[in-house]
């Protein structure tokens, strides 16, 4: 079998989500390879040949390599004017050198102006036109001919981002062509996002032979016919190229938890899509975070959880991880308490991830959060006093909110910015379904028969022009955030913070 994690996504960590199907599936029974096509679709099309017909291209080409060492040495710590200058100019390269007419190729995003991975019948015109594809050529004399395991067998594709959809449908289109006797698996966080939708009917029924909602690992230690298919098993990163990330060293991803332990948040996609919550039990996850350390010395441990529950911020507090580590938390009471925080940053975290949402209470009240600006405001100066940094999320345009609630958000950002070390900002989608959105009873409009999000009338009539005219003529304009906006490493966002901040060990 030949598991895939296609492009394209950030280049910066391996692909969890194959590192656990290939942990969970015995490799010594079952002859296995795992291909991060994403790092090395890109790295094969940065180091190929391209046409520097411009200044930018040829010094972007020229300086591929002291760019790629930068990302990659530990060295020294990064500087975000020398680190843009060096995403940016290895962002021209890829984009030069994948150039097709209408795709345009980022380092962390893929569009294309004639096929929308939304909608079905295009993502199977791809399928049918694989040539058509950027990365063709890599998936034709690189990624299929090395890997006999693909055409003897199964091929699983792991579809996590709409980045990704247009060029995994190239792919299996190009595979079938090749082998119809291939037989092609595809799951991943989006595929699963697609099952969940009401009336779910498969539209690549002659194209993808079994599609998979939720985690593989059951899925395919059943199909292997392996026992005890719900027990864990540790995930596998030595079938991947570690050293070759864009990051100074290797960030280990892991999930302690599928769901998330809160599940009350209106317009959540966890709560619509009825994802259960599953933890791994606390000991579990040291006892594999312990092991993948002892074995890979990773320079950063990435948790992928939803919101890290209390009680695992509590173990690691009193069983430090022996590596920095981040993660997302919603702020709980916990945090409260200075001790806790100097506990959590003596457990190894350097940077902690915050979905605030919104500075009005009303709002966070009606969304359903369960965060209170006063247990925020405490709780930012502790963690910020521990010597941990802090990467606040805020979404505006959600529905209780309008302008007056915006304003209040951006006082909130201001008070606090001294605590702030970076800011994701975005706009509210309203999800296509759920009972939440049901029970606003207004006109919907779909773009695509795959859309996760509808767009609808604002109550308030604060639409995604408005909001988003506040948010570059207001906000973001305000010297104490743009001081702020301007540390967000570009492309790499949050992946990549960590290696920012003074006096972190990541
Ligand atoms: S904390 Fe995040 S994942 Fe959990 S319910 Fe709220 S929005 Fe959803």
């Amino acid at each position: 079998m030949i598991l895939i994690h296609p492009p394209l996504s950030k280049s910066c960590e391996p692909p969890a989500g194959i590192a656990r199907l290939a942990g969970a599936i015995d490799s010594e029974r079952i002859p296995l390879s795992v291909v991060d096509a994403n790092l090395d679709g890109i790295l094969r099309a940065i180091n190929g040949p391209v046409e520097a017909t411009d200044t930018w291209t040829r010094r972007a080409k020229r300086n591929l390599q002291s760019n790629l060492d930068y990302l990659r040495s530990g060295k020294h710590a990064w500087d975000i004017s020398r680190y843009t200058r060096a995403v940016m100019d290895i962002h021209r390269v890829l984009g030069k050198s994948l150039e097709s007419a209408g795709i345009r190729v980022s380092l962390s995003d893929y569009q294309d102006e004639n096929l929308s991975p939304i909608k079905s019948s295009d993502l199977i015109r791809a399928a049918e036109e694989p040539e058509k594809n950027p990365f063709y050529p890599y998936f034709q004399h690189w990624l299929f001919p090395q890997s006999s395991a693909a055409h003897d067998g199964y091929a699983g594709f792991s579809l996590n981002f709409l980045s990704q959809a247009l060029t995994v449908f190239s792919m299996m289109g190009y595979l079938k062509k090749e082998n119809s006797d291939a037989k092609i698996i595809l799951g991943g966080g989006l595929v699963t996002s697609w099952m969940k939708r009401p009336g779910w009917r498969n539209p690549f029924g002659g194209l993808v032979d079994a599609m998979v909602a939720g985690p593989g690992e059951a899925y395919l230690r059943t199909l292997f016919g392996i026992k005890d298919c719900e027990m864990h098993r540790r995930p596998r990163y030595d079938l991947f190229p570690l050293r070759h990330y864009l990051s100074p060293g290797f960030i280990l991803p892991y999930s302690a938890s599928s769901g998330c332990y809160w599940r009350k948040c209106l317009f959540c996609p966890e709560k619509a899509e009825g994802n259960p919550y599953r933890p791994l039990s606390v000991d579990c996850v040291q006892d594999d975070l312990a092991a993948l350390i002892e074995m890979h010395r990773p320079v950063l441990v990435h948790f992928l959880d939803n919101a890290m529950s209390p009680s695992m911020l509590k173990g690691l507090i009193a069983r430090p991880l022996n590596a920095p580590w981040y993660g997302f938390v919603r702020m709980t009471d916990h945090f409260k308490d200075p001790d806790f925080c100097v506990g959590l940053k003596r457990s190894g975290c350097v940077l902690l991830k915050i979905g605030i949402e919104s500075g009005d209470q009303r709002v966070l009240d009606d969304l359903q959060k369960g965060i209170d600006l006063e247990t925020v405001s405490v709780s930012l100066k502790n963690i910020k006093n521990a010597g941990i940094g802090t990467y606040l999320y805020f979404l505006f345009g959600t529905p209780p909110e309008g302008p007056l609630e915006a304003r209040h958000t951006m006082d909130f950002v201001k008070r606090h910015s001294n605590a702030i070390d970076f800011l994701n900002l975005a706009i509210f989608n309203m999800p296509a379904h759920g009972p939440d959105v049901e029970r606003l009873n207004a006109h919907k409009f779909y773009e695509g028969d795959l859309s996760l999000y509808s767009s609808i009338e604002h109550p308030k009539g604060w639409n995604r022009d408005k909001v988003r005219f506040f948010m570059d003529n207001e906000f973001k304009t305000d010297p104490a955030i743009k001081n702020i906006i301007r540390r967000n490493p570009p492309f790499f966002t949050s992946n990549h913070a960590a290696f920012f901040l003074k006096g972190s060990d990541a």
